[in-house]
């Protein structure tokens, strides 16, 4: 497999100081967090000082421009820090969600009171860490059913309700939550609301217990009587949440995609490694036919995935992912890290059952893929609806 270095993938889209970049994400996570992810993982987070420290180093929000605290980049260089998490096996770190989730809709949609608010010293620095609350125990995939309530009560809202399975709700100082500002309208009656965790009557339910991500603060999070001012509205207009979650979305699934493709890649060097150290009736594993072809058939389907997600990458820098390719890409590389996993963990015997071994970890981590930032199915929804009439 290629290191993306070398092989510079993403060509004219990454900017000439891409290598710095590179070698300064390695390092941090090499230094950072590989030491420190079974803490993680024995804490259900990341510490706290992860965070600061990242954004000491100008690695959060690296695609939000200078002017508002931000590295000034592109996606491609959210892409450079996501693929070296990967690199070192790690799931804790919330850092795309934050910065290439969270900080994206602040920059799409804040007024300018809002961004010079959050984005800036304290998002960029990791002072205040955001999440995104759409999900309800109700319903997830069907956002227009969302219950919580977001009500105009002279200049605050009064929000009411409960969210699930929200990343990095442990830990979040702000949290951007889908509401019903009109709860008679289906999709034309959600807004986007910023709430800050030290507004009264915010709480958050214990870190749910996952098969895997297990260093990563997923929680529920209840909101009664918490009121905002109505300035806390993302965006001019109530209304919009839901085109602006539409809008957002493929962002969000190409961060997916990516990971996936760059767990595909971390599931094949370990694996490599691995076949050729292991012996079995006398020779190195990787002697047997059976391995061969199945490492030849997963660098196959780890490249295929990688020129796809590369391409998406470069489209969505110059501005034109649309909706159905992304989807495309969460769909289908989420769908084949499963598979490949699943081999790489055949291949490993019985320690690629064993949870010290990252392959497990990998294993049991991926599996989420196929199912937030919208399900499998949800993605082919999407696709088939864009697919034209037949003449
Ligand atoms: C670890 C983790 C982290 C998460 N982080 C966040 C977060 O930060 N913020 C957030 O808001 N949410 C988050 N989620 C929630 C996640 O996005 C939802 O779980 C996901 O969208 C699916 O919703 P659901 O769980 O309600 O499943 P459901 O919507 O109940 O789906 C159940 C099944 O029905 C299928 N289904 C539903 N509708 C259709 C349809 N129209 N056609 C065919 N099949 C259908 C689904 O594909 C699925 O197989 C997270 C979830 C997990 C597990």
């Amino acid at each position: 497999m290629r290191d993306r270095r070398e092989g510079e993938r993403l060509g004219d889209q990454r900017e000439p100081d891409d290598h710095d970049l590179r070698d300064l994400a390695r390092t941090f996570c090499e230094k950072e967090i590989k030491p420190n992810i079974e803490r993680y993982i024995a804490d259900k987070q990341v510490d706290r000082e992860l965070w600061r420290r990242a954004g000491e180093l100008g690695l959060l929000c690296l695609s939000i421009p200078e002017e508002y605290g931000g590295g000034g980049g592109t996606f491609a260089h959210e892409a450079v820090l996501i693929e070296e998490q990967a690199r070192v096996g790690d799931s804790s770190w919330g850092a795309s969600l934050h910065s290439g989730i969270v900080a994206h809709y602040l920059l799409a949609y804040g007024t300018e009171e809002q961004k010079q608010r959050w984005l800036p010293p304290p998002m960029a620095t990791g002072e205040v860490v955001a999440a995104i609350a759409m999900t309800e125990p109700g319903t997830g995939s069907d956002l227009q059913g969302i219950r919580t309530k977001a009500i105009r009560d002279g200049e605050e809202y009064v929000v009411n309700g409960a969210k699930t399975f929200i990343t990095i709700g442990a830990q979040a100082d702000l949290v951007l939550v889908a509401a019903k500002t009109d709860p008679d309208e289906a999709a034309a009656g959600i807004s986007l609301v910023l709430v800050p965790t030290d507004t009264p009557g915010f709480r958050r339910g214990r870190v749910l217990d996952k098969i895997g991500m297990k260093g990563q603060d997923t929680c529920e999070l209840f909101f009664d009587d918490v009121r905002v001012p109505t300035s806390n509205l993302l965006g001019e207009k109530e209304g919009e949440g839901f085109v602006q979650l539409m809008m957002q979305l493929p962002q969000e699934r190409l961060i997916v995609a990516l990971a996936s493709v760059a767990a595909m890649e971390f599931a094949y060097a370990e694996t490599l490694r691995y076949v050729h150290e292991r012996q079995a009736f006398g020779r190195p594993i990787f002697g047997f036919q059976n391995t061969k072809f199945e490492m030849a058939e997963i660098a196959t389907e780890a490249r295929v995935a990688r020129s796809f997600v590369d391409e998406c990458i470069s489209l969505h820098v110059a501005g034109e992912l649309d909706i159905p390719t992304a989807a495309m890409a969460k769909y289908w590389s989420s769908e084949r890290a499963g598979r490949v996993v699943d081999k790489c963990v055949q291949l490993h015997g019985g320690y690629g059952f064993m949870e010290e071994y990252p392959i497990a970890r990998a294993f049991t981590d991926l599996r989420v893929q196929r199912i937030y930032a919208g399900t499998t199915e949800i993605m082919k929804e999407i696709i088939s609806r864009s697919l034209p009439e037949p003449a």
